[in-house]
């Protein structure tokens, strides 16, 4: 089989604005990939479709790029791709950043190409270790007009609503700092109960002291885990506050390469890994890092489009849980992908069956919102 095209998409929509310790989200965005192949089988591939302040139009000029790499190659060979056009252009576009995003829609589609080819879902192709997994909720951001009570409201209507028996908020904002912040935690906790998981997301907003600081007064509302405390590249803090936390240390959604995880884990630097196969080059370096969890005994938890993450999560023994953006993020979502995913009543979702990666773009809708 040959690829015989390569074609992209920009798309964008007004939604409400929202903003987390770090970035605010206006619209809604998504970038598709199409391979197209000689075979008449295309596969897709995207980025976006959750919270993505991304500027996607800049997406399009990195295919351009890479389509001419790409015309004539087999796409069921995509490690082979990935490398090729990942490491190998290192000199070129720098370690990671908007080209390896690009890649990680090429890589995609060019998985749910192999699974279509096969007859076989990419989850199935990654291991297929569990029909269904736990998923939480995200969500907790921030908002204009949003206090605790509309936040209580939020978490209450995701557990009820949504069957959630995890959710997670948003902290780190420093008009909040943490007396504000733990007002929010607390809040939440009393508003879930004792039984429900909670879990918080700096997005890398915050110090080690002050990291230190929030590990601390978490612990005390039982709070799982604590996401992207720090700058990500900051590894041997990390290591002093995973030894000093009693909340559990996650993250991994803006690691790029398996290199990074490896550093990151040789300071033991985090309990949970969110590797994001939107972020990463697509499914074949996920996969790596999440081997090397495994060796490591930490678990994953990825972040980002749950129709992408879905097949790896649940295709990988220790995928622990799958985050699960709601419509409040953005009410897009329950018409944006064919068929919807929705929480069963215990939490858990269940991986379809359907050949490649199972999740399809609603194209009716999105058609609308198209950019380029
Ligand atoms: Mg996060």
């Amino acid at each position: 089989m040959k690829i015989t095209d390569v074609i992209s998409e920009v798309f964008e929509w007004e939604r409400p604005g929202i903003w987390n310790g770090g970035h605010f989200y206006g619209p809604g965005r998504l970038h598709k990939v199409t391979v197209k192949t000689d075979e008449g089988i295309d596969g897709f591939g995207w980025n976006g479709g959750t919270a993505a302040e991304r500027p996607l139009n800049v997406f399009p000029p990195f295919v351009d790029y890479f389509r001419d790499l790409l015309i004539g190659r087999d796409p069921l060979e995509t490690r082979k791709i990935a490398e090729d056009l990942g490491e190998k252009h290192i000199k070129i576009f720098g370690p990671g950043g908007v080209n390896t995003q690009v890649l990680a829609a090429i890589n995609i589609a060019c998985w749910d190409i192999k699974g279509k080819a096969l007859g076989k879902s990419v989850h199935e192709l990654l291991g297929g270790s569990q029909d269904r997994i736990r998923t939480y909720i995200a969500g907790g951001y921030y908002a204009e007009g949003k206090g605790l009570k509309e936040l209580q409201d939020e978490v209450l209507f995701n557990i009820n609503e949504m069957n959630a028996g995890a959710v997670k908020i948003k902290i780190g904002d420093p008009n909040e700092g943490i007396r504000g912040d733990m007002l929010r935690v607390e809040a939440a906790r009393k508003a879930v109960g004792d039984d429900v998981v909670l879990m918080v997301d700096a997005n890398c907003a915050l110090d080690l002291n002050q990291s230190l600081d929030f590990a601390h007064e978490l612990d005390k509302f039982g709070v799982y885990w604590f996401e992207e405390p720090m700058p990500i590249h900051r590894y041997r803090e990390h290591g002093v506050l995973k030894e000093n936390s009693k909340v559990k240390i996650a993250t991994g959604e803006n690691g790029y390469h398996l290199s990074h995880f490896e550093t990151l884990l040789d300071h033991q630097g985090a309990d949970i890994l969110n590797v994001d196969v939107a972020i990463c080059p697509g499914y074949d370096i996920a996969k790596d890092i999440t081997d090397l969890a495994k060796e490591k005994g930490v678990s994953i938890a990825p972040h980002g489009c749950q129709e992408l993450q879905l097949p790896l999560a649940a295709g990988i023994p220790h995928g622990e849980f799958l985050e699960y953006y709601p419509v409040a993020v953005d009410p897009l979502r329950s018409e944006m992908f064919i068929p919807r995913m929705t929480p069963d009543t215990d939490g858990y979702v269940t991986v379809p069956d359907r050949p490649g990666i199972g999740f399809e773009l609603n194209m009716e809708l999105l058609d609308r919102y198209k950019l380029s």
